[in-house]
């Protein structure tokens, strides 16, 4: 958990926290939203697009099975009501990144409402649960990316601007809370809590493969300051917050720069606003001060959306396991604390332990590799575990190696820096660092004997019954193979070579 500055601790003092999050979630379908394009993502510029993504005259939009399924199933997950009818709506906008001028989105009828997910945070006190209110999951579909040439990436300045309809039509399905009172001094972590809980149900589900580092998920962090006894204070809309950690820092930032901003008695703008991942800081977008006016109206070209209470039920049954039950059957599979346990999803390792061990390592090994090495190094590159250059099977390939005694766990630390430095695959790592266990008995009786002869003086000392001056010879031989040694079999040989018992 983050050291709370004095400065934050001030704040919350003086201020209760008030956050809402908008998460869009890029479904995982084959096709898009209205039209049998690929829903891939990457591809050449404008290669997955057809007259009804393009928006050409005349095209008709028909919408994609899966992503009704997926959407409604993701609402049960969440526990809301199913809408029995509901329609699309149009939003009118003008800006190329939608040929139409227009995006299918929900409007007043979302899909699904009224919900709720109950999220996790580890305190000094123990875990604390915080049930996160939802207020609505609707559908609606991706818009395409402009690229603004010249002009350092912004509009403003720039010289042209190409687009790539791609994106454009891909399922998005837009999850968002209620406002999310008495969190107080956790507000940032209750929302990164709230995104990473989302983004494992959404992979349980299968719905998506949410990489955050794609954009597949990526979320608007709405905060708000008031005053305790005071009327809910004005919000600002950080929008497309694309890491769990950047989710918890946008809080913090807003809450300190809010507070800053009312103490020197000036009102909140309500506005959208950046987070700059290097800085950590917001800055300010566009006001919405005066609400857009999108003129929704139904979208006359698709039917509406009435699912069957028989449908219903069937996606029921699919349902998978939810993130919370699975964590606690693990939890007493491996015989954690819910402490342990909600450390290890805060950090994001939860997902690559299982994953080592259905790679094959052992529950104990995985966590040791996670938790310890693989953490200390992404605390100090300030990224996530899953963006560091080491993978499951990898942990699963070392572990391999440690276990038919190929590598020690100090030489497998040295796997991991190459990993890190990216110097290849394990395997690559292990012959260019020249990582190789000295096991053969006939070497080691050689070095040991070598150090024998060195410090003559030790070797009567163990014979006299010393054992402890053992420790020398061992670290001599040590020294010698360049750590490559099994120490316990050193140990073990050098008793056998001097004829004591230990
Ligand atoms: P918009 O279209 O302006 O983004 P939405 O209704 O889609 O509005 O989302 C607004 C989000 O802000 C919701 O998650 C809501 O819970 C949250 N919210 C509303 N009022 C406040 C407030 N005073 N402080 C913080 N969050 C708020
Ligand atoms: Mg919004
Ligand atoms: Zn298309």
């Amino acid at each position: 958990m983050t050291t709370l500055t004095t400065e934050y601790d001030a704040v919350i003092a003086e201020f209760d926290p008030i956050i809402g999050l908008e998460t869009h979630i890029e479904l995982g379908t084959n096709s898009k939203m209205f039209c049998a394009c690929s829903a891939q993502f990457g591809g050449d510029p404008n290669t997955h697009v057809c007259p009804v993504c393009l928006g050409m005259p005349g095209s008709m939009p028909v919408v994609n099975r899966v992503a009704i399924e997926s959407t409604i199933r993701m609402g049960l997950a969440l526990n809301c009501s199913i809408s029995p009818w509901c329609r699309f709506a149009r939003k009118n906008y003008f800006y190329p990144d939608m040929p139409k001028n227009y995006q299918i989105s929900q409007y007043d009828e979302p899909l699904c409402t009224d919900g709720f997910l109950d999220v996790t945070v580890a305190t000094q006190d123990g875990p604390q649960v915080f049930r996160v209110e939802i207020e609505r999951v609707h559908m609606e579909e991706d818009t395409g990316k402009l690229l603004h040439a010249g002009g350092a990436g912004r509009i403003h300045g720039a010289t042209h601007s190409l687009v790539d309809y791609n994106r454009a039509g891909i399922p998005l399905i837009e999850v968002v809370t209620k406002p999310i009172l008495n969190t107080g001094e956790l507000a940032p972590e209750v929302a990164k809590a709230y995104v990473a809980e989302l983004r494992d149900l959404m992979r349980a589900l299968g719905v998506s493969d949410v990489r955050m580092e794609e954009g597949s998920l990526r979320c608007d962090v709405n905060v708000s300051l008031s005053r305790p006894g005071e009327e809910w204070g004005t919000r600002t809309e950080t929008k497309n917050v694309n890491s769990l950690r950047s989710v918890e820092r946008s809080v913090r930032t807003e809450m300190l720069r809010q507070a800053n901003q009312l103490r020197a008695g000036e009102r909140i703008i309500q506005e959208t606003r950046h987070f700059n991942e290097e800085t950590g800081d917001t800055t300010s977008g566009r006001s919405k001060e005066q609400a857009e006016d999108y003129r929704y109206f139904p979208e006359p070209d698709l039917v509406p959306i009435a699912p069957s209470q028989t449908w219903i039920q069937e996606l029921r049954g699919t349902l998978p396991e939810v993130p919370s039950v699975r964590r606690a059957r693990l939890r007493s599979e491996w015989g954690i604390t819910e402490f342990d346990m909600q450390s290890l999803v805060n950090a994001g390792a939860l997902e690559l332990i299982t994953a080592s061990i259905d790679a094959g390592v052992q529950p104990t090994a995985a966590r040791k590799w996670w938790t310890g090495e693989l953490m200390r190094v992404a605390n100090e590159q300030g990224c996530e575990l899953e963006d560091l250059s080491v993978t499951p099977l990898d942990i699963a390939e070392i572990e391999g190696l440690i276990s038919q005694g190929d590598l020690t766990d100090k030489m497998a630390r040295s796997v991991f820096e190459g990993l890190l430095a990216g110097e290849g695959s394990v395997s690559e790592v292990v012959s260019s660092r020249g990582l190789v266990v000295v096991n053969d008995d006939a070497s080691l009786i050689a070095a040991i004997n070598t150090a024998l002869s060195d410090s003559p003086d030790v070797a009567e000392k163990i014979k006299g019954g010393k054992i402890a001056a053992a420790g020398a010879i061992v670290g001599s031989v040590m020294k010698a193979t360049q750590g490559q040694a099994d120490a316990a079999k050193v140990r073990a040989l050098l008793f056998e070579l001097l004829g004591v018992k230990e």
